[in-house]
């Protein structure tokens, strides 16, 4: 089953890239997937097939040597992926990020002549890390804070200075949950321009080296699941990065973040893989099709054709909204785009974890043994809503509130 549905509907380059990933992901990553999630390690071997594949640079522009992958095709793509490991498909996001921030929407924005020059040549050397040296990005920004939920500045300063006569940025704080810690070569981190009444306004959008002085990986890590993301606690103290080092142009993130919110839902594509993970493992194990189970039909009991009925149901309904909110991403959205938009997180991000449930439930006793994914994909699948800035409770809380109130509408107080 093709993860993109209808396949008549991709274009070649679409076509080409899943197959990629399909391909990667069924012959390297799935053989590893129990590895490093026994171990909680990061799959280095993953991502130096990625980059021997060219995909490290899926959506670097052509014009900088990359893929030129378009939102639409990324997500398609993270989804085949996670179909296969979905720790992998997780932190490559964060790495993919940087990319779609600092080109197609950056491109889109509001900047004056000098801002767009001074963005070309910084975002020039962020390319050339990717594409000519094979480096990895993160993108760490949740903090424990408000900020990660998109309710307060972050809190993790950059201060303007100059050291040995070059300009830049002195960046200080902590940042939780950094996938990729200690496997990245370049942490992309959102931090708040340090100056008297800074509001969300004034967030910066730094490449900070993993080898700079004053970067420090910190803390244990052994969670319920996607454990190969490696996400520790990244301490930054007074860590030098030159003008150079902006992903984005002062200011900008911010408005980058307002309109264009669909690369939230760049977290949710992992869990679209899961989800169509969970259901095809119930498949093959229901036909005695799984290495290493006994090779006992189960289909023909009429209970276990109607609870794969169920799943396949949810399944194309994840992949529908899912499908269509890849399609519908656009600057500036609509209201009613964006109402689209949360639904399409939320229901990815909890049929995921749903369909997984009712994979366990179908397949009985010996599918949930360690010795079978069944039961990482359904820790990994828990994960997803818990992600800010759109966990299932942010994502149900807007939506209520905005299908109920127009713009600066407010109640009057009821005696
Ligand atoms: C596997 C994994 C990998 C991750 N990788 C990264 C990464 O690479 N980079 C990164 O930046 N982060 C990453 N995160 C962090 C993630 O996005 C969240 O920041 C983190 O899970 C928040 O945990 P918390 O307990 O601090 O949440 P809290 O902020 O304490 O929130 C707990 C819950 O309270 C609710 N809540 C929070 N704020 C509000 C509010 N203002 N109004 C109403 N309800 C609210 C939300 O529903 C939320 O689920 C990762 C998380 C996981 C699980």
């Amino acid at each position: 089953m093709h993860i993109a549905g209808n396949t008549r509907l991709l274009t070649p380059q679409q076509r080409e890239l899943i197959d990629l990933a399909a391909t990667l992901g069924r012959e390297r990553f799935a053989p590893r997937a129990a590895r490093h999630d026994r171990e909680a390690s990061f799959p280095f071997e993953n991502y130096a097939d990625l980059r021997a594949a060219g995909l490290l640079a899926i959506c670097v522009p052509r014009s900088h040597g990359g893929l030129g992958a378009d939102f639409t095709t990324y997500v398609m793509v993270a989804a085949e992926l996670g179909r296969h490991c979905g720790a992998t498909a997780l932190s490559f996001n964060m790495h993919v990020s940087s990319c779609l921030w600092s080109g197609a929407i950056a491109d889109a924005l509001e900047m004056t002549p000098a801002q767009r020059a001074d963005h070309a040549h910084n975002r020039a050397l962020h390319y050339a890390n990717i594409v000519e040296r094979g480096q990895v990005y993160s993108q760490p920004f949740s903090e424990g804070g408000a900020a990660a939920a998109g309710k307060a500045p972050f809190a993790t300063l950059a201060r303007p200075a100059t050291v040995g006569g070059v300009g830049g940025y002195l960046v200080s704080g902590q940042k939780i949950f950094a996938s990729l810690a200690g496997a990245a070569d370049v942490y992309g981190v959102l931090c708040t321009l340090d100056r008297p009444g800074a509001t969300q306004r004034d967030s910066l959008y730094l490449a900070v080296p993993a080898r700079a002085e004053g970067v420090q990986v910190v803390g244990d890590w052994d969670p319920l699941g996607m454990r190969g993301t490696v996400s520790r606690t990244l301490l930054l103290h007074e860590v030098f990065v030159p003008h150079a080092a902006r992903l984005m142009p002062e200011g900008l993130y911010w408005q980058a973040a307002a309109r264009f919110p669909h690369m939230f839902a760049t977290l949710s594509p992992t869990y679209m893989g899961i989800a169509q993970a969970a259901y095809d493992f119930t498949v093959a194990y229901l036909r005695a099709e799984v290495p290493g189970t006994p090779p006992v039909l189960r289909r023909q009991y009429p209970t276990k054709q109607i609870a794969v009925a169920e799943m396949r149901i949810k399944l194309e309904q994840t992949r529908a909204l899912f499908l269509q909110n890849a399609r519908d991403a656009t600057l500036d959205p609509d209201n009613d785009t964006c109402m689209r938009l949360l639904a399409a997180h939320y229901t990815v991000m909890e049929n995921a974890n749903d369909i997984a449930r009712l994979a366990i439930r179908t397949c009985g006793g010996q599918a949930m043994l360690k010795s079978l994914p069944l039961e990482r994909l359904y820790r990994d699948s828990r994960c997803g809503s818990l992600m800010l800035p759109w966990t299932a409770e942010l994502c149900l809380d807007r939506l209520g509130r905005e299908c109920l109130y127009e713009a600066g509408e407010r109640d009057e107080a009821i005696e």
